[in-house]
């Protein structure tokens, strides 16, 4: 049975929009991925087919509504109880390279994506819903994010990537950026490529990398380096 994905959206037609290419693309093509859409708005149970009513309280915009919701969750649910549902919330828990890995190895996953102002609190206490946000900046809608989160989880799938670039070595495994790249030609603009890499030496290779990954993550993402010595 393949990796399934079930997107609950008001805009199905989003997917799987650019996974339909290169290595996800081809990965669906060849049944290691599967994609269900839900139409959350097949869920509402007025004449007009609402699926936000105003926020509580007052304010800007329109909230979308827990009962619509969870209606098209129950639906999820029944066809594919083990996958664990996702909504797309900047108010989630960071996406990370660790949650990603443990969501390739599953069964698949369920993301529910929000637009508006957001979604409904309650549905958060009435269903086990996971709430997690691509980074520290706010969409239209959770479907970006809903194809971020996926791309990053197919490309981990069986299969997908070559035996070559398993990916063990790349950002965030071993929490460090990875080291940086270069290839031919030699000399560009000036510019040669570090003597180490053409060196041949293998242990100064892995020495050099290990280090370059090391001083780029202090550089540049000192947060990862904490997060790491806290693990
Ligand atoms: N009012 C919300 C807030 O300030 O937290 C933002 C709502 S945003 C305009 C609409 C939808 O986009 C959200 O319900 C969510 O599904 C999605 N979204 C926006 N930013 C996101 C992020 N950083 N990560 C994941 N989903 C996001």
């Amino acid at each position: 049975m393949s990796w399934n994905a079930n997107v609950l959206t008001l805009y199905p037609e989003m997917f799987p929009g650019p996974l339909a290419h290169s290595l996800a693309g081809r990965a669906l093509d060849d049944g290691i991925w599967s994609l269900d859409t839900v139409q959350i708005r097949d869920f509402a149970t007025d004449k007009h087919r609402s699926v936000d009513d105003t926020p509580a309280g007052g304010g800007a915009g329109m909230v979308m509504r827990a009962d619509v919701l969870a209606a098209a969750i129950d639906h999820v649910l029944e066809r594919q109880p083990q996958a664990p549902v996702i909504a797309m919330t900047p108010r989630g828990l960071p996406l990370t390279q660790l949650l990603v890995r443990a969501l390739a190895a599953g069964p698949g996953v369920s993301i529910l994506c929000g637009r508006f102002e957001g979604i409904d609190e309650r549905l958060f206490e009435a269903r086990t819903i996971i709430p997690v946000s691509i980074g520290d900046y706010v969409l239209s809608g959770g479907e970006t994010g809903a194809l971020v989160l996926l791309d990053a989880c197919i490309r981990l799938l069986p299969g997908v990537m070559g035996a070559a670039t398993s990916g063990v070595e790349e950002s965030f495994e071993a929490g460090l950026l990875e080291y940086p790249h270069y290839t031919r030609p030699t000399e560009w603009e000036g510019r040669t490529i570090p003597e180490v890499l053409r060196s041949g030496d293998h242990a100064k290779i892995a020495a050099w990398r290990k280090a370059r990954a090391e001083e780029d993550t202090r550089s540049r993402r000192p947060d990862l380096i904490e997060r790491h010595r806290d693990v």
